[in-house]
């Protein structure tokens, strides 16, 4: 934002003015009692009032200008309680011309406020932590414009040294309140990437001191900000260099565009603005990054929120050399293997860290399509995601356990349990070793029956695992996963491309396309979102792609354009019904006619399936089977209908178990359906990963499973160890038993018939 000229000068003045108090004598008390007073003044506001955070998330009144002086340190208010405890929660500024009004609203008799009718609060933030809450106050109805909250909000960062100095309230003090977590503790967010590591924590670098916010001299600052952010996209430059080293895939896009961000102008200049108001380099960035998190604390769309991650992460590192503070001098001092523990985290900071060795990767925040959770995939580092308080919780050099696969950390956990981990990480080394071993050999039963496996993928950097894995091409590509890390929607010669570059990782083995399978919870920022009662029953999928033509016809024309000359799979997502079947085909058609009519290069042959994933199909098979190429069970969405239960919902996440009757039975049906049409089928739902369920659905008949890379090693290993014969006439005996589930005794029959599970 431009500030008008008036308030810069105005703003500029001000600041001196508490330059000079924080420069000047008398105790931290003393100090703040006068910047009250000052700031009342400058702002034309009758109160002004400095509350700080104490032990156990209380905020007290420290200092005011205009409430009854014995009030202080006296009245409190609860993280949450209040205006001021709302300020605090959110970590948002305020402002309201009528805040008696306001819900939130907490009258405190010994303040004497019940006079003054509009207030503006911000909250003094240092390093993202809140310590405490700057308020004004006026008796008039008054409306504090976005200017006046900026100017605050400068205010607010000159307090939060005093606030942070530790003379107001000792580091102590707050130290103690926190032993409670000394404790061990576990805590749940979401798996980002799986795995499992032990280590000492690292905080993502502690917010660096800012020796001082208001700057003596303007132009120097300004000379010292260029030079600081010329330094830094010479070291991105770099790094977007070295980064070439992990092969290709969707992390070096990612970190091309971050270099871009960092050639932005907008942002440097939003940074020199601030310095021209007066702030020094240092404090100019802090202001415009904490602008960032707070518009990220904001922001849904998924998009945006990573742009603000790698506008937060390049506020990191322009800070880091303001200050001569270069990663790779001080990361010398980490230890060699560590938990690394951030709010947010950006892909190039990742990188920064990546010389060491990062065990596992704790975040507060971050989705699957988080661009860090996608170099971290690149770097194979466990990641869990959205663990509240992260930061807060785990102390620098405590020993963290990160459990991504089930989404759970556990922070200075017991001596067996931390033996147990180890002991848990070396066989699983181990056991990735043994599977390795086995990407090359068949995967044949003992009695011979061979087995297809092949991998669930959806971005580039999934191809990599046809060869680690040795799987016989893609059962499932989700086309939709690329577009979800995109900022707009792909022209048809860049959808060609991409499926260009997925056919030469392929290279003879071949690729399954699933066409887009947007809506519900798979939100494409950048087109228009529709809130539902029901997504995953809503206008998704093939839905979305009959009723809005014009966008699956683009995706078919780059699908049929990239694999000129070559095999074309595609098959269709949450069809329901015949027609919607033969409509979508009809598109295809059209689609291959047009390419014809082009002159293209058409493909050398072209599939065309469906996903088996909605109930009322199972009653249109036999028709369906005319008219298909071939067939795949998705269990994921079939089971969730099939049993009325959420997938996504953690509480009903084991209440249905797939190995019962009715899923049983209607598998056997499924397969029974289309070995009679002689029609191709395959499971490409997370039951085939698991080695047990796969084990099942083998000797129902099914003989292509389609899973992601981790499951394939384990498969063939199973696989390996099975004798097909016995097995089918055991689940032929038992499967019909109306049983909640027959796991264990499928586990039983495992055990006892020595099959590698
Ligand atoms: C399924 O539903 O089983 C499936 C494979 O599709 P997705 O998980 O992408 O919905
Ligand atoms: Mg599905």
């Amino acid at each position: 934002m431009k500030e008008a000229p008036g308030i810069v000068s105005g703003t500029r003045r001000l600041l001196r003015r508490l330059r000079d108090t924080m420069a000047g004598s008398g105790t931290a008390q003393e100090r703040l009692d006068r910047i009250v007073r000052i700031v009342a003044a400058e702002l034309v506001a009758e109160v002004c009032s400095a509350y700080i955070m104490r032990a156990g998330e209380v905020l007290e009144l420290f200092a005011t200008q205009g409430l009854r002086p014995e009030a202080i340190h006296r009245t409190r208010l609860r993280v949450g309680e209040g205006l001021v405890g709302l300020i605090a929660a959110t970590a948002r500024p305020l402002a309201l011309n009528d805040a008696q009004a306001h819900s939130g609203f907490a009258y405190r008799p010994e303040t004497g406020e019940e006079i003054y009718h509009s207030f503006m609060g911000v909250p003094i933030l240092r390093g993202g932590r809140v310590l405490g809450v700057l308020v004004i106050q006026n008796r008039t109805s008054r409306h504090y414009d976005e200017d006046e909250i900026e100017v605050l909000q400068t205010i607010a960062m000159i307090v939060a040294e005093l606030a942070a100095g530790g003379e107001l309230v000792s580091p102590r003090e707050i130290a103690e309140s926190r032993t409670a977590g000394m404790l061990p503790v576990r805590l749940v967010g979401i798996r980002l990437n799986p795995g499992l590591a032990i280590g000492p924590a690292v905080l993502h670098e502690p917010p660096l001191q800012i020796r001082q916010v208001v700057s003596e001299d303007v132009p120097a600052e300004i000379e010292r900000l260029r030079e600081a952010v010329a330094a830094m996209r010479d070291a991105i430059d770099q790094l977007v260099l070295d980064s070439r080293g992990l092969g290709a895939g969707e992390h070096r896009d990612i970190l091309e565009t971050y270099r871009m961000f960092a050639a932005d102008r907008g942002w440097v200049s939003r940074i020199a603005d601030a310095v021209r108001g007066g702030l020094t380099a240092e404090a100019a960035v802090q202001k415009i990054r904490d602008e960032t998190s707070r518009r990220m604390l904001q922001a849904s769309d998924p998009y945006l929120r990573e742009r603000l991650v790698d506008l937060e992460d390049l506020a990191n590192r322009l800070q880091r050399h303001l200050s001569k503070h270069i990663p790779d001098v001080t990361f010398n001092e980490l230890p060699p293997e560590f938990i690394l523990v951030a709010r947010t985290l950006g892909p190039a900071e990742l990188m920064d860290y990546s010389h060491r060795r990062i065990a596992g990767l704790v975040l507060e925040e971050g989705s699957p399509t988080a661009h860090v959770a996608i170099v971290a995939r690149a770097l194979e580092i466990p990641v869990v995601g959205r663990v509240e308080n992260a930061t807060d919780r785990i102390e620098a050099g405590d020993i963290v356990i990160v459990d991504g696969e089930h989404a759970q950390i556990l922070i200075r956990p017991s001596e067996d349990i931390r033996q147990s981990t180890t002991a848990a990480i070396e066989a699983r080394t181990r056991r990735r070793a043994f599977h390795e071993s086995l990407s090359s050999a068949p995967a044949i039963t003992r009695d011979g029956i061979g087995i297809r496996l092949m991998l669930n993928a959806g971005l580039l950097i999934d191809m990599a695992q046809l060869a680690s894995t040795g799987a016989e091409g893609v059962g499932l590509f989700r086309t939709e996963l690329p577009l979800m890390v995109r900022d707009s929607f792909p022209a048809v010669d860049d959808q060609t491309e991409f499926y260009r570059r997925v056919f030469e990782y392929a290279g003879e083995r071949p690729v399954v396309f699933r066409t887009l399978d947007i809506g519900g919870d798979k939100i494409l920022p950048y087109l228009p979102h529709i809130v539902e009662e029901n997504p995953a029953m809503g206008w998704r999928a093939i839905r979305i792609g009959l009723d809005r033509p014009a966008m699956l016809r683009e995706q078919l024309r780059a699908l049929i354009r990239a694999a000129e000359g070559r095999h074309l799979r595609v098959k269709f997502p949450m069809v329901a019904e015949l027609p919607e079947f033969e409509r979508a085909r009809a598109l295809l058609n059209m689609e291959l006619a047009r390419a014809n009519d082009e002159g293209r290069m058409l493909p050398a042959s072209v599939e065309v399936g469906v996903m088996l994933e909605v109930p009322a199909l199972l009653w249109q098979l036999s028709e369906l089977c005319e008219r298909v190429d071939f067939l795949s069970v998705g269990t994921n969405d079939l089971m969730q209908f099939l049993f009325a239960c959420d997938r996504g919902n953690p509480r009903l996440a084991d209440r249905y178990d797939p190995l019962s009757a009715p899923v049983l039975r209607l598998l056997r049906e499924v397969v029974a359906q289309a070995n009679a049409s002689s029609v191709p089928l395959s499971m490409c739902g997370d039951m085939a990963a698991n080695p047990l369920e796969a084990m099942v659905l083998i000797a129902l008949g099914f003989r292509t499973l389609s899973t992601p890379g981790a499951a394939i090693g384990p498969l063939k290993a199973m696989i390996r160890s099975l004798d097909l014969g016995a097995l089918a006439d055991y689940v032929n005996e038992i499967s019909a038993r109306p049983d909640h589930s027959l796991k264990s005794k499928f586990e039983a029959y495992a055990r006892d018939h020595l099959i590698a599970l």
